[in-house]
């Protein structure tokens, strides 16, 4: 009998492994799509030669895992397949990318170079720049979506690997699977895998709720399996007279969502659909439809459905690319349980999610929700704004936003995350309309921009050249890309105050005899307590900078004596002045009270001494006024339970991102073009918004009333002046 070595035999494992990946692959493979899997597998089982995994097994398993999942669970094409035997080579060992372009073209380099990207970011030691990580490992979404695809297989398959590991970082790694790998997973409609992401996470993170979960689901799988039986033999003679070709299986809920459903403290035995039961049938493209409503009129013959739990994923796919039938019915033994009714064309696609949609999509026009949700991403990440943290939660929240439908004026029907406002909407048909959106119907009514839009309304965005976004749009929207093209249209105008806020500041310090120098600049910085020069110049344009502060801040500059000493605590605070962000810092230097937002006279309580950006509420006391609190103050319970009708609203603002609205009378003589020229000073007069006009002639005489929204009185001014610059105009006043 001839004894084999170690090399031996984990040559023969090997070969065994290199076939059963081109076995089992989803996509049929061509002689080409062979010769190009083997030679990556030959390089990969090269490059990995001297390397092992914590588990002692040869390193080369773990890529060869990772392409079975792509070729197999994913069901990729061979170009995908390479790129995954080889995600790791350019990272671990001596093979350069530009070999790999040479061996296996531009494509499967790109791939790589993606993923060895990311390989690089999650080495990162920091958690402040974790989020950051992520959003640069999105952002290679614009390159390849093939790239997050194999990341994905490849954190599955550590997932699946990491007992050999310390504690610590399988606990890492199982928090980053929860926080983005999973959602990811779920939006690119792979949802076996999202489910294996999402219960792994759990088994590492919380090990005993997940054992607790599993030992459930074990126990009860007997009495499952039985409920199962009686369910399809009550339906299979009326399937089967049909000549219907089917299967029906049982499938209970991942652990984790059981898990989910119990912290909204539901016991598991409560959880009445912890498991579904699928119907999957085989039918032509043609009859697909008409056959799951057949299958849905059977079992509603022998179960009672409920009527709010109907979802047709087949009229209205989701946006993953979802689609089916899902009822909820009174089974045997007076249970509810879900039955999802698909086609097997439609379950691979739920099992697969894209690449079951390029198996069936076959020259077809149509788009497909994912391709769409992918330009849209795209869109979104190009122009990326805000810091890391915020937009990865804001992409996140896209991830598992529910979704709703709603139709365009010509009956095109739009997806939209729950919550979406009709401002969401306008942005996601154009970026233009979005901006200058004025107003919305809804079902033919106007309605409020924060208005929100439900399934199967229909939507009309007017819109008009001179609207403007303002800070209360941010308010309005919920979709990340509606946000990020606010923010930029608001940084943008931001961009222009402030260079206007510089000019002016320029001259005013001359009047001053100061000459407007870094130093200066810096000077007036810490003076007026900002963070940067574009804060300064920013409050200088809108006008809440006021000549008397200037004034000040000339006279105590030219006291010597005290500069000697704030020069000396400046010096070291200055360094610290990033002149050159352009984003306003908010400094909240204000506090306001009730629903009105009213300034009143306040004293900030020593018990819990309330700073700027607090959480706060006012206290009406009897001598002193009103004292502001903070909401987690020690007393707060006691005040608020006791004395609940002296509690006043309270919150800190910046001053100048406030608004406030003012009426304008304007008398005159009437002449043609008289209202187009007022509308006209005001609508271009930057940072004022109009929120409406009322004219009337009356004998040749003129009256307009025109209620503005401004940010301060500066600007009021302002616009007051031009408006009587305007001839045949007499006089304007604010009532
Ligand atoms: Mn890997």
């Amino acid at each position: 009998m001839a004894v084999l070595s170690i090399e031996d035999k984990e040559n023969q494992e090997l070969s065994r492994r290199y076939k059963e990946l081109l076995r089992i692959s989803y996509q049929t493979l061509s002689k080409a799509d062979k010769q190009l899997i083997r030679e990556a597998f030959n390089l990969a089982v090269d490059a990995h030669r001297d390397q092992r995994r914590k588990s002692g097994e040869p390193y080369v398993y773990h890529p060869i895992a990772v392409a079975k999942i792509v070729a197999s669970e994913i069901g990729m094409d061979a170009t995908s397949i390479a790129a995954a035997l080889l995600h790791d080579v350019v990272e671990d060992t001596a093979v350069t990318l530009s070999d790999i372009e040479r061996m296996f073209g531009k494509t499967v380099a790109i791939i790589v170079d993606g993923l060895t990207k990311i390989s690089h970011l999650s080495k990162e030691k920091e958690i402040s720049t974790q989020a950051e990580n992520f959003r640069k490992m999105l952002l290679t979404l614009n390159e390849d979506i093939r790239v997050i695809i194999i990341k994905i297989a490849d954190r599955l398959h550590n997932m699946q690997t990491m007992e050999s590991m310390p504690p610590e970082k399988q606990v890492k790694i199982a928090s980053e699977t929860l926080y983005i790998y999973a959602p990811l997973a779920h939006r690119i409609g792979l949802y076996n895998i999202k489910n294996e992401l999402e219960d792994l996470g759990l088994k590492y993170t919380e090990p005993e709720v997940y054992y607790d979960i599993y030992d459930k689901i074990e126990e009860t799988k007997e009495e499952r399996t039985a409920y199962i039986e009686d369910f399809k033999n009550i339906i299979k003679t009326a399937l089967d007279k049909e000549d219907l070709k089917y299967v029906i299986k049982g499938r209970h809920k991942s652990i984790y969502s059981i898990r989910k459903k119990m912290l909204g403290n539901v016991s598991f035995d409560e959880i009445y659909d912890k498991f579904a039961i699928r119907i999957i049938y085989e039918s032509d493209r043609k009859s697909e439809k008409f056959y799951a409503w057949k299958i849905y009129s059977i079992v509603t013959d022998y179960f009672r459905p409920n009527p709010i739990r109907l979802r047709d994923w087949i009229s209205s796919p989701k946006s993953t690319g979802y689609e089916a039938l899902h009822i909820t019915v009174v089974g045997p033994k007076g249970k509810w349980v879900e039955v999802q009714i698909r086609s097997q064309r439609m379950d691979e696609i739920a099992e697969k999610g894209y690449a079951a949609h390029y198996k069936y999509k076959n020259g077809e026009e149509t788009e497909i929700g994912i391709e769409t949700w992918l330009k849209r991403l795209q869109e979104t990440l190009e122009n990326p704004s805000g810091n890391a943290v915020d937009f990865v939660e804001e992409f996140k929240l896209n991830l598992y936003a529910k979704e709703i439908f709603v139709f365009t004026p010509k009956g095109d029907l739009k997806s939209l995350p729950k919550g979406a406002t009709p401002l969401d909407f306008a942005f996601s048909i154009h970026t233009n309309i979005g901006l200058t959106t004025r107003g919305a119907r809804v079902n033919g009514k106007l309605v409020p921009l924060n208005h929100e839009l439900k399934s199967g309304d229909q939507l009309e965005i007017i819109t008009s050249p001179s609207q403007k976004p303002n800070a209360n749009w941010l308010d309005y929207v919920i979709t990340a890309r509606a946000r990020s093209k606010i923010k930029n249209a608001l940084k943008e105008d931001n961009k222009n105050i402030a260079e206007r806020g510089k000019e002016l500041l320029d001259r005013k310090l001359r009047h001053l005899k100061i000459k407007m120098d870094e130093k200066v600049v810096n000077e007036l910085v810490m003076f007026f307590k900002l963070k940067t020069s574009f804060d300064l110049f920013y409050r200088v344009g809108i006008g809440i900078i006021e000549n008397q502060k200037l004034k000040d801040f000339a006279a105590q500059k030219s006291n010597s004596f005290i500069n000697y000493f704030k020069n000396k605590i400046r010096k070291s605070q200055s360094e610290a002045v990033d002149t050159t962000k352009e984003e306003v810092s908010s400094n909240y230097d204000l506090i306001v009270f009730g629903k009105n937002e009213e300034k009143l006279n306040y004293k900030v309580a020593n018990c819990c001494n309330p700073i700027p950006g607090d959480e706060v509420f006012g206290f009406v006391t009897v001598s002193e006024g009103i004292k502001v609190h903070k909401k987690d103050c020690p007393n707060a319970i006691s005040m608020q339970s006791n004395y609940s009708y002296r509690v006043i609203q309270a919150k800190w603002i910046d001053s100048s991102q406030r608004e406030f609205k003012a009426t304008i009378t304007i008398t005159g003589i009437d002449n043609i073009g008289l209202v187009n020229d007022v509308t006209k000073v005001i609508s271009s007069n930057m940072h004022v918004n109009m929120q409406s006009v009322s004219f009337e002639s009356d004998n040749g005489l003129f009256n307009g009333k025109v209620i503005v929204i401004v940010r301060n009185n500066t600007i009021l001014k302002r616009l007051i002046e031009k408006l009587k610059k305007i001839n045949g105009i007499d006089k304007v006043q604010r009532i």
